[in-house]
């Protein structure tokens, strides 16, 4: 028997008289439902743990050793406070799990699942009255906040929804004024950074016996998966979530405000939190988390700005995910569904883009350092922080015409923290621009100056931002295939005036690096200053044509 099995057995209540609830993978915390207030003695959990989700997808080893670390521990820690524990070891679906225990245990409660998958999974359970759907108490909004705060969406704007909530809740608010004057104190967010104040060391966790199970598992039946198993980096237990929350207040609110934007090749995180994981899984509540920080002693920065990514962009791609049943209904149309057993994810391209994703996201060196450090990050870390989410990984993939449903399935194996609900929002319809404005107001892109001007990439790179880097080029071949679809475009008028002004020879210049850098970007082939890269049918000052 398992160490694990061993633990859970001792600690194991007599699970006669309970009343039986399902909790999933990602609502592992006692603070909310049932959990939280029933008597522990009169309630059973079943927990499921299959192989058929782990190997639905080629997930980050990180990843699975979390959510399986985790999902064991609390069945231990649920048991120690005396809830009878069914754990299941299954290798198909949820439903296939779930079917013998409702016919012996009788109809199980669940709080409503966060990922579209896993209800898709459940709904014939609930149909039949073997699943009983109660609300999930995780969640800080409602969609009827979503609703009320967007009177004329879509498309849906989440500074609406912000401000709407925060009126709401009172969160940061005086006499029904926001505190300092305005809800948002985005504009003073924009600092790069230098290396002073030192950005801190993630924390590092001791992992347990059960913990250490956990890797061997992953190690021996998911050895295919890409990414590295770094136990110590991952927070297993109560405690652990307790120890990331605290090294986060301490070490990196005071300054998460103003270096939010920033990137740097020596700091996967900076000084942002590395919360996401465990916020997603439960372990550490939303609510908990903006409490704490609203009766922190913080610059009003960073304060307004942390809360606004949980209260604001957390909730509400949650609701735009809800709203467009997954981006499976959008105003006007249907994207067709990808293949995929069972369902591959709706497939919005509004740009039409669909190149496969390079080799790159997997590791193979592109020579562009800011993509290949991120890239890095991620498979060594299963994280990186928002920003360079955003103007790295989805701008680069925007800007090569990458297929966004490719982009999005990448990004849900290679992060610890992503799920259906909040990576579909983020890269179809934040990175990619693939739902048009549906929930942003333009396309996220950027040429070599941003990159340069907020990150220190440039410095460790072959290219020259200003002379040979061939994103700035990208960026403007992007700009021109896209002109007619994004022309109306009021927050692109500038750029679109700029382009209609680059001389023509610059522009077919620009059209020729897009081709060859993604022909060699494709190829796995490495771009270089130097035109050694044979995509280049010729040397010039792009680098990649
Ligand atoms: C292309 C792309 C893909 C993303 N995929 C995911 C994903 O799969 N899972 C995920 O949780 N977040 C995703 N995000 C949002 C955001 O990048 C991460 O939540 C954040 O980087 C997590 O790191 P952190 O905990 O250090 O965040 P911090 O910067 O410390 O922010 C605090 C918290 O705010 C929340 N948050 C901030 N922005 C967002 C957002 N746009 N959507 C949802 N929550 C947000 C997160 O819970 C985060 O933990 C994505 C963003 C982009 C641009």
């Amino acid at each position: 028997m398992s160490q694990f099995g061993r633990a859970l057995r001792e600690r194991q209540p007599d699970p006669a008289g309970r009343r039986w609830l399902f909790v999933p993978y990602d609502q592992l915390s006692g603070e909310i439902g049932p959990l939280s207030r029933e008597d522990p003695q009169n309630i059973g959990i079943v927990l499921v743990e299959t192989l058929w989700k782990s190997a639905r997808r080629p997930y980050h080893k990180q990843k699975l050793a979390l959510v399986l670390a985790n999902l064991r521990h609390f069945a231990l820690e649920q048991a120690a406070r005396g809830m009878a524990i069914r754990y299941v070891a299954a290798s198909g679906p949820y439903r296939a799990a779930l079917e013998p225990l409702i016919a012996a245990l009788g109809p199980l409660r669940v709080m409503e699942p966060a990922e579209r998958e896993l209800r898709a999974d459940l709904a014939p359970l609930v149909a039949s009255g073997g699943l009983l759907v109660i609300p999930h108490e995780g969640w800080l909004t409602t969609a009827e906040d979503f609703r009320t705060s967007q009177r004329s969406g879509p498309p849906w704007r989440m500074d609406a929804f912000y401000r709407h909530v925060r009126r709401r809740t009172g969160l940061l608010m005086r006499q029904g004024k926001p505190v300092g004057g305005k809800f948002s104190f985005d504009p003073d967010n924009r600092l790069p950074w230098r290396g002073d104040p030192p950005a801190p060391r993630p924390p590092r966790f001791r992992p347990d016996a059960i913990t250490e199970e956990v890797g061997d598992l992953v190690d021996n039946l998911f050895a295919r998966h890409p990414g590295r198993l770094d136990l110590a980096a991952l927070p297993a237990t109560r405690q652990d979530a307790k120890a990331l929350w605290t090294w986060a207040s301490r070490e990196c609110l005071p300054v998460f405000g103003p270096y939010e934007d920033a990137m740097s090749s020596r700091s996967s995180g900076l000084f942002h939190t590395r919360i996401s994981a465990l916020l997603n899984l439960h372990r550490l509540l939303p609510s908990r988390v903006v409490a704490d920080v609203e009766g922190m002693t913080l610059p009003l920065a960073s304060q307004e700005g942390f809360i606004r990514q949980i209260l604001g962009w957390r909730e509400f791609v949650r609701h735009v995910h809800l709203a467009t049943d997954g981006f499976r209904s959008l105003p006007g149309s249907a994207p067709p569904i990808a293949e995929h057993p069972g369902d591959g994810g709706a497939t919005p391209s509004v740009l039409g883009a669909s190149e496969p994703l390079p080799p790159v996201f997997w590791g193979t060196p592109s020579g562009l350092a800011c993509l290949d450090r991120v890239v890095a990050d991620v498979w060594a870390e299963g994280y990186s922080h928002h920003i360079t989410r955003l103007m790295v990984l989805a701008n680069l993939a925007t800007l090569l015409d990458v297929s966004p449903r490719e982009l999005t399935d990448w990004f849900w194996v290679a992060y610890t923290d992503a799920y259906d609900w909040v990576v579909e929002p983020n890269v179809l319809g934040m990175g990619t621009y693939a739902v048009g404005d549906l929930m942003t107001t333009k396309p996220y892109v950027s040429g070599a100056a941003y990159l340069a001007r907020m990150s220190d990439y440039c410095a460790i790179c072959a290219f020259h931002p200003k002379t040979t880097c061939p994103i700035t080029s990208l960026y403007w071949a992007f700009l021109a295939r896209h002109e007619v679809r994004l022309r109306d475009n009021p927050r692109l008028r500038l750029p679109l005036q700029a382009l209609r002004k680059r001389p023509t020879a610059r522009r077919e210049e620009d059209a020729r690096t897009f081709q060859h850098g993604r022909a060699a970007l494709a190829a796995g082939r490495t771009l270089s200053v130097k035109g050694a890269d044979q995509a280049r049918p010729r040397k010039d000052r792009h680098g990649t044509d």
